[in-house]
């Protein structure tokens, strides 16, 4: 791909056009190179997308859900089988080092299998007998396709938040109109190449590629039922106000400033590296960031030495390079904004401990992985999502403080506790606000288990037959016996 390759990024009723919009310039956020252009949807194109989703929906949503998962089947093998193009386009528009790369894909993979099989068994499809008291009137529940929903995702995990949306509408019978981030839409556009070719009918999934405006004239439009969300808090809110007055159903999956809590019995070196992986992997980049680090006071000491230390090893570069472990920011301008939030911290009286700076690397966008102590509670960096590769540790006296700390944020998504005692983790566990909690287990997000977070993370649940709920009206018959 050089500078000047122009990617089609509309795709309506299985045929690809140009972008009537604006021309994007994509880069790479290893070196700072521009890569491809995208021209972006005019709204008249967002319109025809919809339009195409509304007439293909009467014969999607009819289909025997057997059906509908052997296609889900054949998307997944047909990714599988095109895994080195995906994850190569993952490494250049993304910057992901191999390893995190070939995750992506594998989670891909699997969220398609896994609603494969939801649809194969008819599980949360199937109408269903509902008993009533009075013999005389049976009831019948039938979980209803909510219609055309249009997915909006982000640039930090592309593909995935895709395929975490996409896959239950289509097993659920909704069709889709899709807008990727502005900014890493080369493997998005690949992966409905795929999908198209693995024989979805023309119209049942759409993409308009874009930024706001975009993303606003999809929300906006009449025909769209459902919105399915993943971004930060500020679009969330603004989606949330634009559906409410027509009552169109959202998802939002927002942001988060999670902690990771080291209880006094646990094992310092898995404690270090399950830090490593909570506040480095995707270079901060998640909304699953255990960025907020609470670490018992016998052990506070060396495990901040080691976990600085273990900081200072990862190596940013060439993302093809086995020995790469570190990825760059997605853009210069999120570059910016993190380290504005490192200068603010220091600013607010956090003790530095190691990094706060660009790294110049291959000429990209990258920063070293941060490590902050002595950041006061009630300051930005302690309190608000910074979305790069920077921690804060601190000190904690008690399993009860442990939950306090975690729990004093206006985010709810994840925690991981290192203990251990696997019970005591799991008293903690029952303390904590949040919608997902690892006990001494990396970041492993299964698709039979929920995502999704309490208080300002979002609303609602994906995975699981949650996800599919998401995207599904219920209807009870009644009638005499
Ligand atoms: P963002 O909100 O700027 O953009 C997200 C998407 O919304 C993009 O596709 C963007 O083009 C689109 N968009 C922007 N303005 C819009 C509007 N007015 N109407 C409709 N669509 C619009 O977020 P981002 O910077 O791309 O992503 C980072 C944020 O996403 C972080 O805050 C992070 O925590 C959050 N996030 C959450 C999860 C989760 O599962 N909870 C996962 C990944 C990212």
């Amino acid at each position: 791909m050089s500078a000047q390759t122009a990617v089609t990024g509309v795709l309506i009723d299985n045929q690809w056009h140009t972008g009537e919009a604006e021309l994007f310039g994509i880069s790479n956020p290893v070196t700072g190179a521009p890569i491809a252009q995208v021209a972006c949807a005019s709204t008249a194109q967002v319109d025809a997308a919809v339009r195409a989703a509304q007439r293909a929906l009467p014969a999607w949503r009819s289909t025997a859900p057997a059906d509908r998962g052997a296609l889900l089947r054949r998307m997944a093998e047909q990714v599988e089988a095109q895994r080195p193009r995906l994850e190569a386009l993952q490494q250049l528009n993304s910057g992901k080092p191999a390893f995190e790369a070939g995750l992506d894909v594998s989670d891909v993979v699997a969220t398609l299998a896994y609603y494969a099989d939801l649809c194969s068994t008819g599980t949360g499809l199937l109408p269903q007998a509902v008993a009533l008291p009075d013999g005389g009137f049976h009831a019948t529940l039938e979980r209803v396709p909510v219609g055309v929903v249009g997915l909006i995702v982000p640039w930090n995990f592309p593909m995935v938040t895709t395929a975490w949306k996409l896959a239950p509408a289509l097993a659920a019978g909704c069709t889709v109109v899709l807008k990727p981030s502005e900014l890493t839409p080369l493997a998005e556009i690949a992966l409905l190449e795929i999908f198209a070719s693995a024989g979805l009918p023309p119209g049942v999934v759409n993409l308009v590629y874009g930024a706001g405006a975009v993303g606003q004239a999809l929300v906006q439009h009449p025909a769209i039922a459902k919105v399915s969300f993943t971004g930060s808090n500020a679009t969330g809110q603004r989606i949330l106000q634009s559906c409410g007055p027509r009552m169109q159903r959202v998802s939002l999956e927002l942001g988060g400033k999670s902690s990771l809590l080291v209880l006094d019995d646990a094992d310092l070196d898995q404690a270090v590296d399950l830090a490593v992986g909570g506040a480095f992997f995707n270079a901060g980049q998640m909304c699953s960031a255990t960025s907020r680090i609470s670490v018992a006071r016998p052990l506070y000491a060396d495990f901040v030495e080691r976990f600085v230390a273990a900081a200072q090893a990862l190596r940013h570069g060439d993302p093809q390079n086995a020995d790469t472990t570190l990825g760059p920011i997605i853009s210069r301008k999120q570059q910016q904004a993190v380290l504005l939030r490192i200068q603010t911290g220091v600013a607010d009286g956090a003790r530095l401990l190691t990094g706060g700076s660009a790294l110049p690397g291959l000429g990209g966008f990258a920063i070293a992985p941060t490590v902050f102590s002595h950041a006061e509670h009630s300051r930005a960096l302690w309190q608000e999502e910074v979305f790069g590769p920077v921690a804060c540790v601190r000190a904690i006296d008690s399993d009860a403080q442990a939950v306090a700390v975690a729990n004093d944020s206006d985010y709810g998504l994840v925690a991981t506790i290192v203990a251990g005692d696997v019970a005591r983790a799991r008293q903690v566990a029952a303390g904590l606000e949040v919608g997902t909690v690892w006990i001494n287990t990396p970041q492993l997000i299964f698709p039979q288990t929920s995502w999704g977070g309490f208080k300002h993370s979002g609303l609602g649940r994906e995975l699981g037959p949650w996800g599919l709920q998401a995207f599904q009206e219920l209807r009870h018959t009644v009638a005499p016996s």
